[in-house]
C-alpha cells in the first residue's frame, strides 16, 4: 500500500521528513521532489532496496540511478578520493542540478551504477529532498520517477497517477520548479564531456569547468534525425500517443493556422502560437522564456494522452540555455521530424 504525505515543498512538515526518511531507512520506496523532477529513491547502500527501484519503474538493470547527497562528507562516502580542485569546482555548483560521475566507493553497490566503476553523484538544491536525504542519514539512489519509457513526473497528481501501488511513500509536494532533469557531465577523462544536457545550462558550467564537449548523443539528435520512421528507436519520455517535431516554427505555425486537422492533431507549443491555433493546442508559456517552456514539456507530454487526437506535433526551441535540454527531450520523445504538409497527409492517412 502506498501513503501518500501533502507538504509544502518550501517549508516541509518535519512529519512529512520524518516519514520519508524511516521508509528510505527501512529498505522502502519514497517518491519525493527536488528541484528538477520527482525522483524515486532508495537507500543507495542496499543492494536490495535499489532493485525494488528498478522492478517499480520497470527500468533496465544496465541503466544505472543518480546517487543523490546531502552534503560533502557524504560525498567522500560514495566515492574514492576527489581531488581538491574538483571538490572546489563541485562546491560551485552544489546544491544544484548537476551530476558528476566519479569513482565509487565499495559502499555502493553495483547494482547502482549498472556495474560500472563510476558513480553519477548530485546534491539537489530541493528543500524536500536534502532534508530527507539528511534525515535518513544515508545517500538515496534515485532515478526518475516515471514508469520507464514515459515522460519525467513534475507534478505530484502524475506521480500519484502513475505509482500509487508501486511504492511505500508518495511526497505530494506540487509541480516542481525547473521541469527537466539534471545536467549530468564526465569529468574522469581530463576534459570535460556532456553526457546529458539538463537544468543546468552548458555555458554556465563551462565557466567553472571549462570547455564542454557537446555530443550530437547529449542532444538527443541520434534519435530522431530519420524523417517519418517511428518505432525505429529506443523509446524514452515518451507520450502513448505519437509526438512529433515540427522542422521550423514556421511550419508549425502554419499548421495550427490551417482548420484542416482538427481532431486529428494536438499542437504543443508557447503560448503565442497557442493563441491563433485553429487546433487543439496545449500552451508551455511565453516562447520567450525557456525556463517556463522547460517547467511545463513533460506535464504537456502527459496530457496529449488525454487530448482527443490522433498524433501530436510538437514547436522546435533555440538550443542555448535551458533549450539544449529541452530539444534534448523533444527529439528523445518524438517519433519522428515534420518536414512539410504532405508529410502530415501522409501520416494521417
Ligand atoms: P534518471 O535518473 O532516470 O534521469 O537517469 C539517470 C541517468 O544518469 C542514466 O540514464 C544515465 O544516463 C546517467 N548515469 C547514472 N549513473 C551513471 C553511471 N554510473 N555512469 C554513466 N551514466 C550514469
Ligand atoms: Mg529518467
Amino acid at each position: 500500500m502506498t501513503t501518500i504525505v501533502k507538504t509544502d515543498p518550501e517549508n516541509p512538515s518535519i512529519q512529512s521528513i520524518e516519514t520519508a526518511a524511516k521508509t528510505i531507512r527501512e529498505g522502502g520506496l519514497v517518491v519525493f521532489p527536488t528541484e528538477t523532477v520527482y525522483g524515486l529513491g532508495a537507500n543507495a547502500y542496499s543492494s536490495d532496496a535499489c532493485l525494488k527501484v528498478f522492478r517499480a519503474k520497470e527500468r533496465p538493470p544496465d541503466n544505472p540511478l543518480i546517487v543523490h547527497i546531502s552534503d560533502m562528507e557524504m560525498l567522500k562516502e560514495v566515492t574514492l578520493e576527489v581531488s581538491d580542485e574538483i571538490l572546489k569546482k563541485l562546491e560551485k555548483v552544489w546544491p544544484g542540478p548537476v551530476t558528476i560521475l566519479l569513482q565509487k566507493s565499495p559502499k555502493i553497490p553495483g547494482t547502482v551504477t549498472g556495474g560500472s566503476s563510476l558513480v553519477a553523484v548530485r546534491m539537489p538544491e530541493g528543500k524536500v529532498a536534502l532534508e530527507v536525504i539528511r534525515k535518513a542519514g544515508v545517500p538515496i539512489a534515485a532515478p526518475s520517477a516515471n514508469i520507464s519509457t514515459r515522460p519525467s513526473i513534475t507534478d505530484s497528481r502524475h506521480a500519484i497517477e502513475e505509482l500509487d501501488g508501486r511504492v511505500d511513500l508518495i511526497m505530494d509536494c506540487g509541480p516542481t520548479p525547473q521541469g527537466v532533469e539534471s545536467t549530468i557531465i564526465d569529468i574522469s577523462g581530463g576534459g570535460c564531456t556532456l553526457l546529458r544536457a539538463g537544468a543546468k545550462p552548458v555555458e554556465e558550467l563551462e565557466k567553472i569547468f571549462g570547455p564542454i564537449k557537446v555530443t550530437d548523443f547529449s542532444r538527443g539528435l541520434h534519435e530522431s534525425t530519420i524523417p517519418l520512421a517511428p518505432g525505429m528507436k529506443y523509446r524514452h519520455y515518451s507520450p502513448t500517443k505519437k509526438l512529433y517535431l515540427a522542422s521550423n516554427v514556421e511550419l508549425l505555425q502554419k499548421i495550427s493556422e490551417l482548420g484542416e486537422w482538427r481532431e486529428k492533431i494536438s499542437i504543443i507549443s508557447s503560448d503565442e502560437i497557442c493563441r491563433n491555433s485553429k487546433l487543439q493546442c496545449t500552451g508551455l508559456g511565453d516562447g520567450s522564456d525557456l525556463d517556463v517552456i522547460a517547467r511545463n514539456l513533460f506535464s504537456a507530454l502527459r496530457e496529449l494522452d488525454k487530448m482527443d487526437c490522433t498524433i501530436g506535433l510538437i514547436q522546435p526551441f533555440p538550443e542555448h540555455g535551458k533549450g539544449l535540454a529541452i530539444m534534448n527531450r523533444i527529439r528523445k520523445a518524438s517519433s519522428g521530424l515534420i518536414e512539410d504538409l504532405d508529410s502530415i497527409n501522409m501520416l494521417l492517412q
